[in-house]
């Protein structure tokens, strides 16, 4: 019933592919979503977060509801594919399969207006901006969940790392929150054959690189995860200078917000310190842009039921630590969050990776799961 919707929808996905736009930019991607959810008859809310899309679908007389999501945008990355859909803007591309989540949820529109097998409204939310500039954060403070109310709300995503045809989600924690650091190191600068006059924020950077590194091992009980990474320094442009600042950033991915005040708190003395043995004054940038994505316990179990039925449902059996903006929807309204495998048996290419792409084989699968996780939430009276 479902596969004489798959050749379109992948000429569907192919041409969102050729044609990726960036964070809130969306407007050709959420123009031709919007065109499509009308031509179908559906109530088509446009501008939601910006260039965020709601379609409504109402069936029989219950009052039951869920939600769907998929994400609209693509990455700053030069696509290195040679495809022939391939990204016809430079530096900008499709690497994390958000041009097959569109096709999945609108395949899942198509299905549902014909089918109509439920009952009760089904809310399809074709969200922006999830690379890192929180579209759904936007959607959820402009009302989302007010305007369109949903006992549940599912986000699928596309992962390489499970194979094609397996369904994987847990219940609690699935993906990481995401912090990212900024420091300065100052001091005055000065002559690097006069050390004794200047303070020196290179040798300052390299102590902070090293405690940083201490914290997750010394101070997060072996119980609990996260991680710390630095990922830039940025200081001095000469060989006989020493720099009057010097710049820190990294990132950090935890689960717990214990865990995750405990870290900055770490960053924030140890730098405190540092500084001080050093002579240089310091300043902290500390920002907390996507919490943890937690998954409600019985959404989770729902979506592993939905997954038996089409696909080979998996519990995994631990958390991401990348990060996902869906947090902000499952913060505001029960839901889950669910890996659908796409890796080829050949091997896979990572998200974000240059030579990504989604895999049209599991887009059938994907419009299937939608489907069922429809069917069976709002499963008609017998
Ligand atoms: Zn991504
Ligand atoms: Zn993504």
């Amino acid at each position: 019933m479902i596969d004489d919707l798959l050749e379109p929808l992948i000429a569907f996905r192919r041409d969102i592919h050729q044609h990726p736009e960036l964070g809130f930019c969306e407007h050709r991607t959420a123009g031709r979503i919007a065109e499509q959810l009308r031509t179908l008859g559906l109530e088509v809310h446009e501008g939601v977060g910006r260039t965020g899309i709601v379609a409504v679908l109402r069936n029989g007389t219950s009052g039951r509801s869920i939600g769907l999501r998929a994400d609209m945008d693509a990455l700053p990355i030069h696509e290195q594919t040679n495809l022939p859909y391939a990204s016809r803007t430079d530096g900008t591309f499709h690497g994390c399969g958000h041009d097959g989540h569109v096709a999945m949820l609108l395949g899942a529109a198509q299905h549902l207006v014909r089918s109509r097998n439920f009952d009760g409204t089904v809310h399809f939310f074709f969200q922006p901006a999830e690379e890192g500039q929180g579209g759904a954060r936007e959607m959820v403070k402009e009302g989302l969940f007010d305007r369109f109310p949903c006992e549940r709300v599912f986000g699928l995503h596309n992962w390489p790392d499970l194979p094609a045809g397996t369904i994987a989600t847990r219940p609690g924690p699935i993906m990481g929150a995401a912090d990212k650091f900024e420091i300065a190191l100052e001091g005055r600068g000065g002559h690097a054959a006069i050390p004794q006059d200047t303070p020196d924020a290179i040798l300052a950077s390299a102590a902070l690189v090293s405690q940083f590194n201490s914290i997750v091992a010394r101070r997060i009980p072996a119980a609990k995860s996260a991680v710390l990474s630095v990922t830039q320094i940025h200081g001095g442009h000469t060989h006989n200078v020493i720099p009057a600042v010097v710049k820190i950033v990294g990132t950090v991915r935890t689960f717990d917000p214990v865990v995750q005040d405990v870290i900055e708190d770490a960053i924030r003395k140890i730098t405190a310190g540092v500084a001080l043995a050093h002579d240089l004054t310091a300043a902290v940038d500390y920002d907390r842009y996507y919490p943890a994505t937690i998954n409600d316990a019985e959404a989770a179990q729902e979506a592993l039921t939905a997954a038996a039925t089409v696909g080979h449902a998996l519990l995994a059996p631990e958390p991401a630590f990348t990060s996902e903006d869906f947090a902000f929807m499952l913060q505001a309204c029960k839901g889950a969050y669910i890996w659908l495998g796409q890796g080829r048996p050949e091997g896979s290419v990572p998200l974000h990776n240059p030579h990504y792409d989604f895999n049209d084989d599991v887009l059938g699968l994907g419009v299937r799961l939608h489907v069922a996780l429809v069917e069976q939430h709002l499963a008609r009276a017998s």
